[in-house]
């Protein structure tokens, strides 16, 4: 291992995004004086009458969910995207706006109020997988759609008002920021090299075997050389796919079985059911051909060094660019250690 990585400050590229992320290892060492709150520890019911995604129970617009037995999906009540709004173009000045169509979805993962992913088992997590990628293909049909993005925002301190274990799908006409950026890596990777950029980067990384976390036949996970949030994760496919759409079931359930490894790995980290932004990064649903898009889920926790501590992205992140303490390795050897053997 390169020991200037580990001691002194510097800077890394993520090379998806082209950029940079600032390193402190020393400050990882400095005593704590920051905030320390309680951490609930109450057990949820299995059905809360109150959950409007617990089966049977009655949503604000009025509709009934059904009695479902493994996964749920509808589409969002007030979601950020709406179909039907009227197309514009507004230009005066330096004043510029666009129109933008979409489609929000709920996926209810199971019909247990108290279970998260973390306690699912791996063929539920397949089934949740196998949702996944009908609604992406039904997406990428309507022509009108030409981005899918599958996200799951877990735990009040993400913003998430329901625990009630789901995730969202927020489709759209144009390419979000993220994407365009991971876009134009990706384009430019392929064209030099004739080859996906990520698959060449599992490969240096299963070589090196100094960010991963777990690995299985066909997936790895892994500490991105360039992660911002302390105890950031990406899972990947070791054969370049562009999107989620071509899984075999062999494919689904060895992705549904790095997500079961990783999930269990955070909230045995801290000890508690651990907060997470994770989202699938894939290939736009624009018609083109995208090969240079090699598919890749990414989380992104807040915690920083327990249940309670967390990371905030202010004063110089805000203002400057994205700064780290612990290194990638040591939060990648955290994460094996408390990954199942
Ligand atoms: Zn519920």
């Amino acid at each position: 291992m390169n020991s200037d990585l580990q001691e002194n400050t510097h800077k890394r590229l993520n090379i998806l995004t082209g950029e940079w992320v600032l390193v402190s290892p020393h400050r990882a060492k400095r005593p704590w004086q920051g905030q320390n709150e309680d951490t609930s520890t109450e057990k949820r019911p299995s059905y809360d009458e109150h959950c409007y995604l617990c089966a049977g129970n009655k949503r604000i617009n009025g509709a009934v969910n059904p009695n479902y037995q493994d996964t749920f999906v509808f589409d969002n009540d007030f979601g950020a995207l709406q179909k039907d709004s009227n197309e514009f173009s507004y230009k005066n000045g330096l004043l510029q706006s666009e129109s933008e169509k979409g489609i929000c979805k709920v996926i209810c993962f199971s019909p247990d109020h108290s279970k998260s992913l973390a306690e699912l088992a791996v063929d539920d997590i397949k089934k949740v997988v196998a949702v996944w990628k009908e609604e992406f293909v039904s997406l990428r049909a309507n022509p009108a759609i030409n981005y899918v993005q599958i996200f799951e925002n877990k735990g009040a301190v993400m913003g998430c008002s329901n625990p009630h274990p789901h995730g969202q799908i927020w489709s759209q006409s144009t390419l979000p920021n993220e994407v365009e950026k991971k876009d134009k890596q990706q384009l430019k990777y392929f064209k030099e090299h004739k080859k996906s950029l990520l698959a060449d980067y599992v490969a240096q990384e299963l070589e090196q075997k100094e960010r991963i976390i777990f690995e299985n036949e066909l997936f790895v996970v892994l500490v991105p050389f360039w992660a911002v949030w302390p105890f950031e994760a990406m899972i990947l496919p070791k054969k370049a796919m562009k999107d989620i759409s071509s899984l075999t079931e062999l494919e689904s359930y060895c992705f549904a079985d790095a997500i079961a490894v990783l999930t269990k790995a955070y909230d045995a980290l801290f000890d508690c059911s651990f907060p997470y932004s994770s989202g699938i990064h894939q290939a736009p649903t624009n018609n083109n051909n995208n090969q240079h898009w090699h598919w890749h889920m990414s989380f992104y926790p807040p915690l920083l060094r327990s249940a309670t501590i967390k990371k905030f992205m202010v004063g110089y992140e805000m203002f400057g660019m994205p700064q780290r303490d612990i290194t990638a390795e040591s939060a990648a050897n955290l994460l094996r250690k408390n990954s199942r053997p």
